[in-house]
């Protein structure tokens, strides 16, 4: 299988001032198209280390593709350095001039020397025309092997990779990859992964746990002639995986959201939200999901304590003695909100997000939550552990969906 590595010029990308999304496009990208992307390096706009980690790429791998520093300033220097490393010259491109004269002309600009810098390009390479900008991309085929300029910016990028490089790459992929994530909510990440333990060590699908969002994933990758072989490797070990799990496994490649609407809607059931610390997160997250209207309509905000007194019906003694971030006041707004809407469900969740207490002893992270339906009102506590108010925020807002897909598992036949 031919190896690809992937080289992010940029000082700007060192200092942390913009984040690398090419090289999470081309990654993604080249992963699906069965090419094996086995090292990604950033490096500034430094000719002498720019030159160093190309050769080292060169060296190991088949295909080098490089983004940035294609531009016209005395810091775009990939092209040169490039070139000199390879032992190529550069020379004009006499259609490639013609078009930075042109995008002057029409622009009324004055066109410096240094744009004609642009029109340059390795002896003998082809030239990957660029839509978006006036910096052409390269792609350079030398001793059997293949590199490729593109420049920086996304917008540019993108388009160039996807009309002219990847025809082109097409002919050294060997065939596809295939990842499937099997999403876990409540197991925690290491919990999941020594369930998991006896799949970690697999070669085709590989298995990999990782945390998201308050969430485990397990991805589950094979590689494959074929998206069909693929998808055959995949779908034994997803099946063992999700027996080892049991019902922490929500789902393979569905969102938690869509997963409890998609139970609600089989159901024709319908939820109505009370959010204190979540201020409305889980609405949004449900109402993220197309359709979301036919198990969702009723959802209010209680951030004060009048409001869950007012619009909710929690009592004033529940909260005097309890206090508003509790498993009582919790029930009573899941209770109030169920017979207020008429829903079939009522979830609520009051919690201190941070990062400051409510004023109590209550310890930031620690959020209740409850579900309420005609017959049983579920609370639980949750104790994230974090001061990361947005952490918290998210955690709460899942935790809660999770709970209301457990009440609805038990009505499953
Ligand atoms: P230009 O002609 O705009 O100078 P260039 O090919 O020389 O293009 P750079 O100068 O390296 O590219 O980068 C230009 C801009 O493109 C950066 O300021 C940044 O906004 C964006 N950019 C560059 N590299 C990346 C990257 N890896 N991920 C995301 N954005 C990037
Ligand atoms: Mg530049």
């Amino acid at each position: 299988m031919i190896v690809c590595e992937l080289i992010s010029v940029g000082t700007e990308l060192l200092l942390g001032e913009i984040t690398n999304t090419n090289a999470r496009f081309l990654a993604e990208q080249m992963a699906a198209m069965g090419i094996a992307v086995e090292r990604q390096c950033t490096v500034g706009d430094n000719p002498a280390r720019l030159r160093e980690d190309f050769l080292a790429a060169w060296e190991r791998s088949g295909i080098v593709i490089l983004t940035g520093g294609l531009g016209p300033t005395a810091d775009d220097i990939t092209k040169e350095v490039i070139c000199e490393a390879l032992g190529l010259t550069l020379e004009a491109d006499a259609f490639q001039m013609g078009r930075i004269e042109a995008f002057f002309r029409q622009r009324g600009l004055p066109m410096g020397e240094s744009n004609r810098k642009q029109a340059m390009v390795p002896a003998g390479c082809v030239v990957l025309p660029n839509e978006n900008g006036t910096a052409p991309g390269c792609w350079i085929q030398k001793d059997g092997k293949c590199a490729a300029l593109l420049p920086g910016p996304p917008r540019e990028m993108q388009p160039l990779f996807l009309s002219e490089l990847k025809p082109r790459l097409a002919a050294y992929a060997s065939g596809v990859i295939v990842s499937h994530h099997l999403r876990t909510i409540g197991l925690g990440e290491s919990r999941m992964a020594e369930l998991a333990q006896d799949y970690l060590d697999l070669a085709n699908p590989t298995v990999a746990p990782y945390a998201k969002d308050a969430e485990s994933y397990l991805r589950v990758s094979a590689a494959a002639p074929t998206q069909a072989e693929a998808e055959a490797l995949c779908r034994p070990i997803l099946k063992k995986l999700k027996e080892i799990l049991g019902e922490a496994a929500y789902s393979v490649d569905k969102s938690l959201e869509q997963t409890v609407i998609d139970l609600l809607r089989a159901s024709k059931q319908t939820v109505a939200l009370a959010e204190s610390c979540t201020g409305g997160g889980i609405a949004a997250r449900l109402t993220d999901v197309p359709g979301a209207s036919d198990v969702f309509g009723w959802g209010v905000v209680s951030y004060s304590n009048d409001c869950k007194q007012a619009l909710l019906g929690v009592q004033g003694a529940t909260l005097a003695r309890h206090g508003a971030v509790s498993a009582e006041c919790a029930r009573e707004m899941a209770q109030g909100i169920l017979t207020r809407s008429g829903a079939d469900f009522g979830l609520a969740v009051t919690g201190i997000a941070g990062p400051g207490s409510d004023g109590t002893a209550k310890e930031v992270g620690l959020i209740y939550l409850a579900v309420a339906d005609r017959n049983v009102v579920l609370a639980r506590k949750l104790e994230t552990g974090r001061n990361d108010r947005e952490y918290n925020r998210i955690a709460a807002a899942k935790q809660a969906l999770a709970l209301l897909r457990e009440l609805l598992l038990t009505q499953q036949p």
